[in-house]
C-alpha cells in the first residue's frame, strides 16, 4: 500500500515511512493512493470477533507487508491488554435506536488512547528494525498529549516533548501529563491556544534542517496510522448493530476532524454508512463551513469542551483532498489562503463534502443542558465533548441506528460534570493519587525559535546523562 501527500508533491511512501514521517515534506498530509474496499461478506464476518481481531482484519490491508501478520497481531493485542473494559469499545443504549459508543475506557480515559497505544508499539518495533533514535513533538488541545505520554514513557530510543496550551486544559488532563516521571517525558505549556500549538508544530516539520536533525516524528492525528487505527470501531460498532444488512449513522464530536476522517474513510471501504454527523462546540468553523461554503477562521473560543477548542482543523485537509478531485495543487493552493484566514470552497468540492458529513453545532448552554438530561433519563454520565455529539445526533436521528461517539471518560472533566448533574466523577482506581503527585512543566513562550532551541538543549542533556 502506498500513500501520497495531499499537497501533491512530496515522495510517495510505504505504510512505514509514512507511520514515521507524519507531515509530509510539502507540508500536505499523507493519505493512501487508493481505499481498499472490505467485501460485504467480510464485513459480516467481523460480527461477534474480538475487538483485536476485528482491528487485525480492517487495518492489515493498509499495513502491507511492513509487519508479518503475527508480528501485527502481537502489536495489536498488546495496544489493547491495558483497556480497562474487555469489548473495548462497548455500546450502550441512550434512547430507542441512539447508542453510545464508549471509547474512554483506555489508560488516559480518552478515544486518543485506541490510536496512541498502537503507534506507540508499532513506532517501536520499527525502530527495533533500525536502530533509530527520534524525537516525537505533539501538539494537543488536552487528550493526545497525556495518551502520547502514557505510550512512549520510558522507551529508550524516544524523546517525547508535548505542546499543550497553558491554562486552556482540564486539571485532570494537565495532570495527566505533568506528572509523568520518566526523564524522556517533556511537558510543554504553550502561551497561546492549540491552533498555536499546532501551527509551531508544522513549523517545526517545515524546518527540514531542524527536522532531519532530530529526526523528528509526528504522533498527532497528522499521521496516518492514527487515523487508520480509529477506522477500526467504526466497523466493530457497525457489525454489532447488524451492518452490513442494514445501514448505522454515527456522530462525531469533532476538533482536529481525524475522529471523523476514520469514519469516513471505513465508509470508503464498504461500511454502509448512511449519516455522517460532525458536532462542533461553539468554535464552529466546520459547521459553518459546510452550511455556507466558507472556511474561515475567527479565533478560538474556550469552552467546557476544551479538546474540540480548534478552528485550524488538519484532517479537514484530507477530505478536501478528495472533495477537489485529489488534486493536490488545489489544494495547496487553499492552505495558502487559510494563511491568510480563511477560502472559499468551490462549488463541486462542497457539494460533494455535504453529500458525505452532515453537521450540528451545540452552544455551551445546551452542552450543559445534555449532560444533565442524560443523567436523569439514562443514568449515563457524559463528558462535555460527548455530550455535544449526543446533542447534534439527536438532531440528526432518521431510521437507521445513530451511534455517537463518547470521546472521554466524565472523570476528566469533573468540574463541568459537576456544576450539569451536581455529583462529581471519580476518577478510576489507577488514576486516584494524580492529585498528589508532582507536577513537572515547563512554561514557553509561542515562538518556533525559543521552542527549538529547548528541544536541542534537552537532547543534549540526555546523550551526556
Ligand atoms: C481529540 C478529542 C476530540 C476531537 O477529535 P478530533 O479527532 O480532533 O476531531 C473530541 N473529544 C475529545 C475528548 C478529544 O480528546
Amino acid at each position: 500500500m502506498n500513500y501520497i501527500s495531499t499537497r501533491g508533491a512530496a515522495p510517495v511512501l510505504g505504510f512505514g515511512e509514512a507511520m514515521m514521517t507524519g507531515l509530509a515534506r510539502d507540508g500536505g498530509l499523507y493519505v493512501p493512493q487508493t481505499v481498499p474496499v472490505m467485501p460485504a461478506g467480510e464485513i459480516a464476518a467481523l460480527a461477534g470477533l474480538p475487538y483485536e481481531e476485528v482491528a487485525f482484519r480492517v487495518m492489515r490491508p493498509f499495513i502491507g507487508g511492513f509487519f508479518g501478520d503475527d508480528g501485527f497481531r502481537g502489536l495489536i493485542d498488546s495496544a489493547y491488554r491495558s483497556f480497562a473494559h474487555a469489548a473495548r469499545a462497548p455500546l450502550a443504549e441512550l434512547a430507542p435506536n441512539h447508542f453510545l459508543l464508549e471509547l474512554f475506557h483506555g489508560p488516559t480515559l480518552a478515544f486518543k488512547d485506541f490510536a496512541m497505544q498502537l503507534i506507540g508499539q508499532m513506532m517501536q518495533a520499527a525502530l527495533a528494525k533500525t536502530g533509530e533514535r527520534i524525537t516525537i513533538v505533539g501538539a494537543t488541545s488536552g487528550d493526545t498529549g497525556s495518551a502520547a505520554l502514557e505510550a512512549f514513557r520510558g522507551l529508550a530510543n524516544v524523546e517525547v516533548f508535548i505542546l499543550f496550551p497553558q491554562g486552556r486544559v482540564s486539571d485532570v488532563q494537565r495532570r495527566q501529563m505533568t506528572t509523568v516521571s520518566e526523564t524522556n517525558c517533556h511537558a510543554l505549556a504553550v502561551d497561546g491556544s492549540f491552533d498555536d500549538c499546532q501551527a509551531r508544530l508544522k513549523d517545526m516539520f517545515n524546518d527540514f534542517a531542524f527536522r532531519d536533525g532530530v529526526r523528528l516524528a509526528g504522533v498527532n492525528s497528522i499521521n496516518w496510522a492514527r487515523v487508520l487505527a480509529q477506522v477500526v470501531y467504526y466497523f466493530y460498532a457497525a457489525v454489532a448493530l447488524g451492518a452490513p444488512h442494514r445501514s448505522v449513522s454515527f456522530t462525531v464530536p469533532t476538533g482536529n476532524f481525524g475522529d471523523i476522517f476514520a469514519g469516513y474513510i471505513a465508509k470508503r471501504m464498504g461500511l454502509p454508512i448512511d449519516q455522517l454527523v460532525i458536532a462542533t462546540n461553539q468554535n464552529d468553523i466546520l459547521d459553518r463551513a459546510l452550511r455556507a461554503g466558507e472556511y474561515r477562521t475567527n479565533g478560538v473560543k474556550p469552552s467546557i469542551s476544551p479538546s474540540m477548542d480548534i478552528q485550524v482543523s488538519s484532517n479537514f485537509e484530507r477530505a478536501l483532498f478528495d472533495a477537489y478531485g485529489r488534486d493536490g495543487k488545489a489544494i495547496a493552493a487553499l492552505m495558502d489562503e487559510m494563511k491568510a484566514g480563511g477560502f472559499r470552497i468551490s462549488q463541486g468540492a462542497l457539494e460533494t463534502l455535504r453529500s458525505t458529513f452532515a453537521s450540528g453545532r451545540c452552544s455551551e448552554e445546551e452542552t450543559m443542558a445534555t449532560i444533565a438530561r442524560v443523567w436523569t433519563a439514562t443514568g449515563e454520565l457524559l463528558c462535555p465533548h460527548s455530550a455535544v455529539g449526543v446533542k447534534v445526533a439527536e438532531e440528526h436521528l432518521a431510521t437507521s441506528p445513530m451511534i455517537t461517539l463518547a470521546t472521554a471518560h466524565p472523570a476528566k472533566f469533573p468540574d463541568a460534570v459537576e456544576r450539569a448533574t451536581g455529583l462529581r466523577p471519580g476518577l478510576p482506581p489507577h488514576l486516584a493519587d494524580l492529585f498528589d503527585k508532582p507536577e513537572r512543566m515547563t512554561p514557553v513562550p509561542d515562538d518556533l525559535a525559543a521552542l527549538q532551541a529547548l528541544v536541542r538543549e534537552r537532547l543534549a542533556r540526555q546523550v551526556q546523562g
